[in-house]
């Protein structure tokens, strides 16, 4: 198995194989969207994990005795390039690579056995209860409490922003089980089922008009002792593989911005303005290639990532320097394509001629909900606090 990006890819016909499964099965409006910068629906997202699942790639990045492929990063690389070229969508994320890995690498037996096969057949959607109205960036002042009661916990507490728990069968929820340690480590993380009563959402409008996020309110949940992951108090210690694993999530998408520079392109090829075309513009051309030698340069910091990651080396900062250029280059790109597709922006989703019923036209959307990418997952500047600590020692 290749252990970095630059040792020859083992298997030459890999590249061929994949590129053959994603240009079969990938629905022309499922194109169209992801071109648009916008996320599947979950129905969607669940029909396509199953779809990997089936060929053996529900899982790309983990091991194989979890079942997962146990691919080296050119591989991940080549599989995500090729899903990017072909606007396949990118995976689900919190599931596969939030909470999966914490469950093989701190889970007991049982739970691997029960939670990890339906995460990779698309059977249970995780949605991550970790913010709470006054705890986002500084996540340790969380207040949501986990009360030891005979064989369970009782929760109580409030959560915000989580993301898809109006579809979610499962949450993964950060409790404090004890306020005399040190903030951190009264923490504990526990997998809750959907279903638990006590348990209710209210729904959260973003502004692209769509409900992505949610508030999630628990009210006297009793979870049973056995979904604590790990040992009690040390649920903070445990998000730290998250570190990790968000690097190549963040790598993953970070690829898939390659489908916004072809969108621009697309759209500028086709736009007239008097006698030439848009792409013909020395102006708005240079806005192009700007942003395209952006999108390749981060590709690169990208390989470096994942090869980093492959061999266990830390990145140091890189993880968050990636995360916070892939925001910033995604809202740029995004406006970008506003800009090409001009007065059709406003009205480009009946010209793809898609069944959806939403008022929003899809250009919009996708510049819209592209702002929210500096805010989750760290917002911006935390991000900048981080690299200013790592790679500048300040
Ligand atoms: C669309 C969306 C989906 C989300 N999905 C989920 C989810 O599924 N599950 C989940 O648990 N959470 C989710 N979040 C929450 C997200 O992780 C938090 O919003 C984020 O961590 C910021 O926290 P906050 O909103 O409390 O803002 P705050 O932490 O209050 O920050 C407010 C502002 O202050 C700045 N700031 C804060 N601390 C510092 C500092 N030390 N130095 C400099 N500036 C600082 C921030 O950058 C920001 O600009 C989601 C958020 C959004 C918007």
């Amino acid at each position: 198995m290749a252990s970095d990006l630059t040792t020859a890819n083992p298997n030459p016909d890999f590249k061929e194989e994949v590129r053959e499964f994603f240009s079969e099965g990938i629905p022309e409006n499922w194109r169209t969207r992801l071109r648009a910068g916008l996320r599947l629906e979950p129905d969607e997202l669940i029909a396509y994990q199953k779809k990997l699942a089936a060929r053996g790639w529900g899982a790309p990045t983990w091991p194989k005795e979890y079942g997962g492929t146990g691919w080296g990063p050119q591989q991940l690389y080549t599989f995500w390039r090729e899903a990017a070229n072909a606007y396949a969508p990118n995976q689900f994320h919190q599931g596969l690579e939030l909470i999966g890995p914490i469950i093989f690498s701190y889970g007991s037996d049982e739970q691997k056995k029960k939670f990890l096969p339906p995460i990779l057949n698309g059977d249970h959607w995780w949605c991550q209860g970790y913010s709470e109205p006054g705890a986002g960036s500084d996540l340790a002042s969380l207040r949501t409490r986990a009360d030891r009661d005979g064989d369970f916990y009782v929760l109580n507490g409030q959560k915000t922003w989580t993301s898809y728990a109006h579809v979610a069968t499962h949450v993964f929820v950060l409790a404090r089980t004890s306020t005399e340690a040190k903030r951190q480590q009264g923490i504990s993380l526990f997998l809750i089922d959907m279903t638990s009563p006590g348990l209710s959402i209210r729904p959260i409008r973003t502004m692209d008009e769509k409900h992505h996020t949610n508030e999630l309110f628990i009210d006297n949940v009793r979870v049973p002792a056995e979904n604590l992951v790990g040992e009690e108090g040390r649920g903070w210690e445990y998000g730290k593989v998250l570190l990790d694993r968000e690097r190549m999530v963040t790598a993953s998408t970070a690829i898939f911005l390659q489908q916004t520079v072809a969108a621009v392109r697309d759209a500028a090829s086709r736009r007239k303005i008097g006698s030439s075309l848009l792409i013909d513009r020395p102006v708005f051309a240079s806005k192009l290639a700007q942003f395209e030698i952006e999108v390749r340069a981060l590709q690169i910091m990208v390989r470096r990532l994942m090869a980093d990651a492959a061999r266990g080396a830390q990145s140091g900062p890189r993880g968050s320097m990636v995360k916070l250029r892939w925001s910033q280059l995604l809202q740029a790109g995004t406006a970008l394509w506003v800009e090409a597709l001009g007065p059709e922006a406003s009205h480009f989703r009946a010209l793809t001629g898609s069944p959806l019923d939403e008022d929003m036209p899809y250009a919009l959307q996708g510049a819209l909900y592209s702002r929210v990418t500096s805010i989750y997952g760290g917002t911006s500047e935390i991000q900048h606090n981080i690299i200013a600590r790592r790679a500048l020692g300040l």
